[in-house]
């Protein structure tokens, strides 16, 4: 492959902005600079990448990543007030099409899976597909056990005909529950319990099915290990 398509696919923009990196020097194999954007290149046979003073790793095929989204980020390209949750990865990422597989509000924080995969956003996001999403809410008022069995037994939401109802609910203390939802409808677990009479102070996903956030801190990312990736399978 020709060093301008490969430095194109890993998302460092169009093959005209790929072809002026080299042009300008930008590109460095192995310790030596590049100096003809034609040159032949073996991905597999690259020791070393850097682009403008900046080491590569080289990807390969679809990304598939877990970030812990810390608060005040909006999970979107096109952030009305806030920073986007995209600008917490490299800004290649977007060029190579990342989406969020779903979204957490503003000021939730908490797991979100974000890939170029439209097919596996698809089949997370599919309302058959049941995948669990867990959430320790912290709540305004004290549980109650009236709470617990509305939102186990269900509840209506605007719009909605037929009840939404946690598939699971843990009390973790006076003021707090983890809620597991196999929906994913706006805002709805702040909707639920706001149903359900009580008020959601604070927001945060824990996992989502047997992924959990684990060993990352607020704002850190990483790529989904093949296991992982395969227990969405
Ligand atoms: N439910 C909400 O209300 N907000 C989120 O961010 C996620 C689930």
């Amino acid at each position: 492959m020709e060093l301008y398509r490969l430095l194109h696919e890993q998302g460092f923009g169009s093959r005209k902005a790929c072809r002026k990196l080299v042009e300008y020097g930008l590109v460095e194999i192995d310790g030596v600079v590049a100096d003809d954007y034609r040159q032949p290149v073996d991905p597999a046979a690259i020791g070393e990448l850097v682009v403008d003073g900046e080491p590569w790793t080289l990807l390969e095929g679809p990304l598939y990543l877990m970030l812990y989204k810390p608060p005040g980020y909006e999970t979107s390209h096109k952030p009305m007030h806030n920073p986007s949750v995209f600008s917490l990865l490299p800004w290649q990422f977007s060029e190579l099409g990342i989406t969020a597989v779903g979204r957490l509000d503003v000021d939730t924080t908490g797991l979100l899976l974000l890939t170029t995969d439209g097919q596996f956003v698809h089949a997370l996001t599919s309302p058959k597909r049941h995948v669990p999403k867990h959430y320790e809410v912290i709540l305004k008022h004290p549980v109650s056990e009236t709470l617990v069995a509305h939102l186990k037994k269900g509840v209506y939401l605007k719009d909605d005909d037929e009840k939404v109802a946690a598939d699971a609910v843990e009390v973790l203390s006076e003021h707090s529950i983890l809620m597991t939802i196999t929906q994913g409808r706006y805002h709805q677990v702040k909707r639920m319990i706001a149903a359900a009479g009580n008020r959601v102070e604070a927001l945060h996903r824990q996992g989502i099915g047997t992924l959990a956030l684990a060993e990352l801190d607020e704002g850190e990312w990483r790529h989904l290990t093949p296991d992982e990736l395969a227990a969405f399978g």
